[in-house]
C-alpha cells in the first residue's frame, strides 16, 4: 500500500477567506526516476504569486493548469532517498528547490542557462507536487544544496523571494550610488533592498504599508516612501525627497504601481518589473527602457545561497504550522505579515 503524507490541497480557486485548502491525506511522493531524490520538507515559504492562484485572479495566465494542486513554490528540506543514478547529493543532505521544479534541458533556453524561461518546465506548486506538504520529489539537477548552517525558515524564503529579488536587482544594472526605487516591499522586496546595497545603490523603498516600510528601514533604506494611489500626490513626495530614480524594481503585481514606477525615473532609466504587469503608458521619446525577469535561473539560486550565507543577509520570516496554510494567506492578503511567513509541516 502507498504511504500516505499531508498536505494542504486546493481542489477549487475562491477566496481565501472561504479557506479553500484543505487538510487531506494524500498518496506521499515516490521516487519514479533513477535521478530523483526524495526530499522532507522542512518549511515552505508562503509567496504572494500563491495567494493570485488560488484566489483565481490568475486563472487567464493558466495559474495553476490543473485542480488540485498543492500550492507551495520554495521549500528547504533534507534528502531522505535517492534514485539509482543519483550523483550529486546523498541521505542527509540539506536541499532547497525553486518555483523551477524541472526543465527540458533540450531547448534554446536551457542550453543558454535561461531555463527559467523554458515553455516546457513543471512548476513546484501547480500539481500534487507542492511544499505545502511533508514531502516531494526533485530531479537532482534542479534542487540546489543548503549549508547545513541555514535554518529552513531563513533558507526557504531564498528559493523564490530571494532568487527573485537577486535576479531583479541584477538587471537593473546596480551601480554604486545609483538611484533604485524599489516599489513593494514584502517577502520579496525586503530581500531585494539588502541585494541593492550590497552593490552599493542608494536605495528608495516604497509601499503602501508602514510596517513594510519599517523593515525597509531596518534593512538599510535611505529613504522610505509611502505609496499613493493618488499618482500625482506620489511623484510630488518623491520629487521633493529624492528626486526622479535612475531605476525601479516593481514587485507589487498592480498595474497602477508599474505605471507609476515608470514615471518615477529620470528619461533614459530603466524599469524591472518582476511581476506581472501591464504597461498602460509608455512614451518612447522618454528613453526609458522596460525589462521583465521572472525568478531566475538555478546558477543564479546557487548564488543566493551563496550571498545570503557569506553576507548574513536578513530573511525576516515569521513560523506557522502547516495546517495553517489558510489563515497565514489571509494575514497575507491583509498585509499582517511583516515580510516572509514559513509554513511547517
Ligand atoms: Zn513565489
Ligand atoms: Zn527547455
Amino acid at each position: 500500500m502507498t504511504e500516505k503524507m499531508r498536505a494542504m490541497v486546493l481542489t477549487k480557486l475562491a477566496p481565501i477567506e472561504e479557506k479553500p485548502l484543505k487538510l487531506t491525506e494524500i498518496d506521499k511522493h515516490e521516487i519514479k526516476r533513477p535521478i530523483e531524490i526524495l526530499i522532507k520538507i522542512e518549511a515552505c515559504g508562503v509567496c504572494h504569486s500563491q495567494l493570485h492562484g488560488i484566489e483565481g485572479d490568475w486563472k487567464d495566465l493558466g495559474i495553476p493548469p490543473e485542480l488540485p494542486t498543492v500550492p507551495g513554490h520554495e521549500i528547504v528540506g533534507k534528502v531522505v532517498e535517492i534514485g539509482d543514478d543519483v550523483t550529486k547529493f546523498k541521505v542527509g543532505d540539506r536541499v532547497g528547490v525553486m518555483p523551477l521544479l524541472e526543465s527540458c534541458m533540450k531547448c534554446q533556453y536551457c542550453l543558454e542557462g535561461k531555463e527559467n524561461l523554458c515553455e516546457s518546465m513543471d512548476v513546484l506548486g501547480e500539481s500534487l507536487k507542492g511544499g505545502y506538504s511533508e514531502y516531494v520529489t526533485a530531479s537532482e539537477d534542479f534542487a540546489i544544496k543548503v549549508p547545513d548552517t541555514m535554518k529552513p525558515e531563513y533558507a526557504a524564503p531564498l528559493f523564490c523571494a530571494g532568487v527573485t529579488a537577486y535576479k531583479a536587482v541584477k538587471a537593473s544594472e546596480p551601480s554604486k550610488n545609483k538611484k533604485v526605487g524599489i516599489f513593494g516591499i514584502g517577502g520579496v522586496g525586503h530581500m531585494a533592498i539588502q541585494f541593492a546595497k550590497l552593490e552599493e545603490c542608494n536605495v528608495i523603498a516604497v509601499s503602501r504599508n508602514q510596517k513594510h516600510l519599517e523593515v525597509a528601514k531596518k534593512l538599510g533604506a535611505s529613504e522610505v516612501i509611502t505609496f499613493n494611489q493618488d499618482q500625482e500626490k506620489f511623484l510630488e513626495d518623491l520629487k521633493n525627497k529624492v528626486g526622479l530614480l535612475d531605476a525601479a524594481i516593481v514587485f507589487a503585481p498592480a498595474d497602477i504601481v508599474t505605471d507609476t514606477a515608470i514615471k518615477s525615473i529620470k528619461k533614459g532609466g530603466l524599469v524591472v518589473i518582476a511581476t506581472v504587469g501591464k504597461i498602460q503608458n509608455f512614451v518612447a521619446f522618454e528613453e526609458k527602457t522596460i525589462r521583465g525577469t521572472l525568478i531566475g535561473s538555478r546558477e543564479d539560486m546557487k548564488e543566493v545561497v551563496r550571498i545570503a550565507d557569506e553576507h548574513n543577509l536578513s530573511v525576516v520570516s515569521e513560523k506557522y504550522p502547516l495546517e495553517q496554510a489558510n489563515e497565514v494567506l489571509e494575514k497575507l492578503k491583509n498585509s499582517e505579515i511583516e515580510a516572509r511567513a514559513v509554513l511547517i509541516p
